[in-house]
């Protein structure tokens, strides 16, 4: 066994979970266990192991576990510094299969009110039927976490940075409002991926969750979540949400994400660069309001970004001084940036929340302009390309807006 305690990062995104070749066959890729179920040859050891209800120690169903779902919950256990990881289909699976195993009618959860919209929607829609009261809090003053706080709390659930307002929560203040409490701290850490920071270093922190269709995967081609912590809670939801929910991730899906997270560590670099370039030239720019990075001086938690992250990501938000009919123009000019739904992908992309991701269907007008979500914000997901080329492309695209 090696001792993945005394490898970089980097080496860690490259092998971790896949250290040595294929012991059969030499291969080096890892393999994509395309089956369904795995044969027994005797009644006893197949009784055994339904009877233990162990299912991660022998693969019987997919559903349950598959050996490339399970190098990928290898590489990113190690690269997050936690015990285990469960991998999903996708990033909403992850919450909706670990919320349900830890909350029942009656509990309570209290949360940011900058979240993604999907799990937002999971909060006040879904939970409330089944008696689960959901909290929204400015959480960007963790004081108003631990006013929230009551005996019924089960959950405290963050995400940072904040989709889409890019956001900062004080990781560390969080966990020590939560330690010693019967509470499950949960870290939505996709915007910041595993390179940029590692929620489970700081007491108090349960698990961190990612979505790993933006920067784990990177390329846009694969859809997966993922959760870290505690091999203990992780063999639970594997149990009870994992089997009997139905959230599993394909073979082949994981397989394009180890594929993908070799590279992390590269890409993540390059993101930071190009996206404090990106917002640089945003902030100099005379038909743009406001700009949101947490690596400008003028992002009120830039001192807390500092601290807390390795670098700030590739997520801008910004405010154009035309609002909507100013993005519209926009949105429809560029070239090299596409208009597109995702984020933490090798090329860049750019949306208009209010219309499109945080539109009526997710969140009501009035809830997405309490959290900051104005009509003209757009969101942009700096790619890898060259800075210089998307630039120009923001540029051109901006020329063609009317002064104001
Ligand atoms: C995309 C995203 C999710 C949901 O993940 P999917 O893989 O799309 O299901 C959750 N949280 C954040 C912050 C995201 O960006």
């Amino acid at each position: 066994m090696v001792n993945l305690n005394e490898y970089d990062f980097a080496t860690l995104a490259v092998r971790a979970g896949w250290w040595d070749a294929d012991p059969q066959t030499g291969a080096v890729a890892p393999p994509i266990s395309q089956t369904t179920t795995y044969a027994f040859n005797k009644v006893e050891d197949m009784v055994k192991i339904f009877s233990s209800g162990e299912f991660s120690n022998r693969y019987i169903y997919t559903r349950a576990s598959n050996p490339t779902q399970n190098i990928l919950e290898e590489r990113v256990a190690a690269l997050e510094g936690g015990e285990a990881a469960l991998a999903f289909g996708s990033g909403v699976a992850a919450i909706v299969a670990l919320i349900t195993l830890l909350v029942q009618s009656g509990d309570h959860i209290v949360t940011s009110n900058s979240l993604y919209a999907a799990t937002q929607f999971y909060f006040r829609n879904i939970l409330s039927k089944y008696g689960v009261k959901v909290t929204f809090v400015d959480a960007t003053d963790p004081d108003n976490v631990a006013g929230a706080l009551n005996e019924n709390t089960k959950v405290v659930y963050m995400e940072t940075p904040a989709n889409p307002t890019i956001s900062l929560v004080d990781i560390g203040a969080i966990g020590a409002i939560a330690r010693g409490r019967k509470v499950t701290t949960i870290v939505d850490s996709t915007f910041a991926s595993p390179y940029l920071q590692h929620p489970l270093d700081y007491e108090g922190i349960d698990v961190v969750l990612h979505s790993a269709t933006k920067y784990i995967g990177g390329h846009t081609d694969a859809l997966g979540g993922i959760i870290i912590g505690k091999k203990e809670l992780m063999d639970k939801v594997r149990a009870y949400s994992l089997i009997n929910m139905g959230g599993i991730i394909d073979p082949f899906a994981a397989w394009l994400l180890l594929r993908g997270i070799k590279t992390i560590h590269l890409r993540m670099e390059r993101h930071c660069t190009n996206a404090l370039a990106v917002a640089e030239f945003l902030e100099a720019h005379p038909k743009v309001e406001r700009v949101y990075y947490p690596g400008l001086p003028s992002h009120p938690q830039h001192e807390l970004a500092k601290r807390q992250m390795k670098g700030f990501g590739g997520m801008i938000a910004f405010e154009l001084k035309g609002g909507v009919t100013a993005g519209t123009i926009l949105l429809n000019n560029l070239h090299l940036c596409r208009m597109a739904a995702s984020l933490g992908d090798t090329d860049t992309l750019i949306e208009h929340p209010a219309s499109m991701t945080h539109n009526e269907l997710f969140v009501t007008r009035e809830e997405r302009l309490s959290q900051g979500i104005t009509d003209g914000l757009v969101r942009l997901s700096v790619g890898i390309e060259g800075v210089r080329d998307i630039i120009a492309d923001l540029q051109q695209g901006l020329s063609i807006v009317p002064s104001n």
